[in-house]
């Protein structure tokens, strides 16, 4: 392969994985580094090592903020990342409004809420999952008979972190807000790839995850609108105004700031570059024969592509990819010892021929014109050897969608 210039360029490996995470960049790191070292005081403590850190993470939270369009700083809750985000806005919503007893989401969901939902329905709660067309559209009429006044909460996510789908959030949440129903959506995948503008919309919640956009591991946000009915997840000290206890993760809260602020200010040319080198990629792959993009046409993300090669299995394909450096990941799920297709995918209705197949390539704004044209070059090969049984296969292992 000749060279590139990207983070992962020492791995000789093209890393189109970045909807599973993405490294921290090199002045996110720098950002950090002295609040691991010298600036290490916790923001509780009053004298001058808790007050230098105190500074540094209202910086970042005004960063955040600025990222995602919200109106006051105090709106921004640091939280370990999505999951706990996603976790904390879902167990608000029903401890702060005990009397409703009603959760609606998308059938599109990642784990993190659905499985938080999944247990609250053992609790005995109604829980209504909204299917979705082949294009990732919602039946809007069908979701506004279900807005009554027991439900608690309606959750659905910006972007699908498999397909790259966008979700009419707005809207939802505009209809929610009509009927007084909280709404959050996961923009995990969303924050850091598109414009957001959280201030004239009608969203109460929403969850983001800094390792996502080129910050660190551990660390994202919960925004919570000023005046929505909100109780903590992690109950204890009083920090983040007494609505998430523990510690700050100052070095990561720097980082997330840090990376909020790059991401803003390279959004635009960033977002119109990866959607020109997506596009290159499914058109050329698309002559692959028996192949199709998943969603091709519906609003979707600009980095992600989700690709279906016919009559190949994705489990088997993924290792071959590794083994020519090509780091991309499926949209089949472990399940009882089958790979069965995701529940994305499933509720998407991608014929069966096609979901076992499912290859997701996800850029970032990392990703270069000489990776994309490796993949061009040899992706198709593989499918190829694949089909005519020619393409030894050994140690497949499952790489899942995150
Ligand atoms: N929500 C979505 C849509 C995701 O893609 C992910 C991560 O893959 C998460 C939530 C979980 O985020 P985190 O890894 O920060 O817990």
């Amino acid at each position: 392969m000749t060279s590139h210039a990207s983070p992962w360029e020492m791995s000789e490996c093209v890393y189109l994985d970045a909807n599973a995470t993405t490294p921290a960049a090199p002045e996110v790191v720098e950002a950090m580094l002295p609040f691991l070292l010298t600036q290490f005081g916790n923001a509780s403590s009053g004298h001058r090592f808790g007050r230098d850190v105190l500074q540094a993470i209202k910086a970042a939270r005004q960063k955040v903020q600025a990222l995602i369009g919200a109106e006051h700083d105090d709106e921004i809750i640091f939280t370990s990342g999505g999951t706990e985000a996603d976790a904390t806005a879902i167990s608000s919503a029903v401890k702060a409004q005990p009397d409703r007893d009603r959760i609606i989401i998308t059938a599109l969901e990642h784990p993190a809420v659905r499985a938080p939902c999944e247990q609250l329905r053992k609790d005995g709660y109604d829980v209504q999952i909204l299917p979705v067309d082949p294009q990732g559209g919602l039946d809007l009429d069908a979701f506004q008979n279900l807005l009554t006044p027991r439900v608690a909460l309606v959750s659905a996510m910006w972007a699908n972190n498999e397909t790259g789908h966008l979700l009419p959030v707005a809207r939802m949440a505009e209809m929610a807000r009509e009927r007084g129903i909280l709404f959050h959506t996961d923009a995990v995948q969303a924050v850091g790839k598109i414009p957001i503008s959280l201030k004239d919309s009608a969203i109460d919640m929403l969850s983001l995850s800094g390792h996502k956009f080129f910050a660190p591991k551990g660390i994202g946000a919960l925004y919570l609108r000023r005046g929505a009915r909100f109780r903590p997840l992690l109950r204890g000290g009083r920090q983040e105004n007494g609505r998430r206890a523990g510690t700050e993760n100052t070095p990561g809260i720097v980082g997330l700031g840090k990376a909020a602020e790059l991401a803003a200010a390279h959004f635009t040319e960033d977002g119109a570059r990866m959607e020109r080198l997506r596009d290159r990629l499914e058109r050329a792959l698309l002559a692959v024969p028996d192949s199709l993009v998943i969603g091709a046409g519906a609003p979707r993300l600009p980095n992600t592509s989700a690709i279906a090669f016919a009559g190949v299995a994705s489990e088997l394909l993924l290792p071959c990819l590794d083994q020519a450096g090509i780091a991309a990941s499926s949209g089949s799920a472990c399940s009882s010892g089958t790979l069965e297709p995701s529940h994305v995918l499933r509720a998407l209705g991608v014929p069966q021929k096609f979901a076992r197949g499912v290859v997701r390539f996800s850029l970032s704004r990392a990703t270069t014109e000489t990776e994309i044209d490796h993949v061009i070059a040899v992706v198709p090969q593989i499918v190829a050897q694949m089909r005519a049984g020619t393409k030894p296969v050994s140690g497949a292992k499952h790489v899942s969608g995150h």
